[in-house]
């Protein structure tokens, strides 16, 4: 399988929209981070999340077809672009689905409501979507998808609010955390020993929401991947900045990454 990486950035993408910052006015193409989203290609292409860059991103990849869309969870900055899988559907026997954990599937619901499995006009998506096997309280079973095997992972995202958000194991090989505070201790165990682990971080300061950097290499080093990556990156350190820092500890991601594996 592939991984690639369509968007590095945390909520407001990098540059933000008049920032002066020298990360934000940086010309290192790895410095300009496109809102999170993740594509895995088996033997069809499979999307983490559709942000509002999903777009761009699809055009930027040469992505022609998505068999589906694993949702982590409904912020708008890994769910907005959903509108824009409706070129994906054009052609009629194109199935796409959406697989998600149930709070995020009734928000899709709530905000998309006009989604249907097969619409009688084309300027609808036609989408199906799926809630994960199994609940937030037992855990989720594996599934299948484009030849690709995935096991959700629980995650809490914003404690104080109780947002949920789900992680991804593919293949037992490449792990894909990006929204979260805590992982629920039962599914620590698919964490460990993976050839990578993609966790989502913005900065280096306490955050409601995130882990901050110094908990993302700690759970690198505890888990211990072969590969150790960080995403969802702030404007805070440029690309090179973090290489400095990081010492080998951990990789920032950044916008077109690709791994084999
Ligand atoms: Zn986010
Ligand atoms: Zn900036
Ligand atoms: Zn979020």
């Amino acid at each position: 399988m592939t991984v690639t990486v369509l968007g590095s950035g945390t909520s407001t993408g990098v540059p933000i929209i008049g920032c002066p910052c020298e990360v934000c006015q940086s010309n290192d193409p790895h410095d300009k981070r496109l809102r999170a989203s993740i594509l895995l290609t088996g033997t069809k292409h499979v999307l983490i999340d559709s942000g509002p860059d999903l777009r761009q991103q699809a055009l930027r990849a040469g992505v022609t077809q998505i068999a589906g869309v694993l949702y982590t969870h409904f912020h708008f900055d890994h769910l907005d672009g959903l509108p824009d899988l409706r070129p994906f559907t054009f052609e009629k026997t194109a199935n796409l689905t959406c697989f998600a954990n149930e709070q995020t599937y009734k928000k899709i619901r709530e905000k998309y409501s006009y989604i249907r499995e097969r619409a009688q006009h084309s300027n609808v998506p036609h989408l199906s979507l799926d809630l994960f096997e199994g609940s937030e309280e037992k855990g989720y079973a594996a599934f299948s998808i484009a030849g690709l095997t995935i096991q959700p992972i629980r995650l809490v995202h914003i404690p104080t609010a109780g947002v949920l958000s789900t992680g991804f194991v593919i293949n037992k090989t490449f792990g894909y955390l990006t929204d979260f505070k805590t992982i629920h201790p039962d599914d620590e165990k698919y964490l460990f020993n993976l050839k990578a682990l993609f966790l989502g971080s913005p900065i280096d300061r306490e955050h409601v929401s995130h882990i901050q950097h110094s908990e993302a290499l700690a759970l690198i080093e505890k888990f211990a991947p072969l590969r150790g990556l960080v995403g969802h990156l702030s404007h805070q350190y440029s690309h090179n900045e973090l290489c400095e820092l990081w010492q080998g500890r951990a990789e920032p991601a950044f916008d077109g990454l690709e791994m084999e594996f």
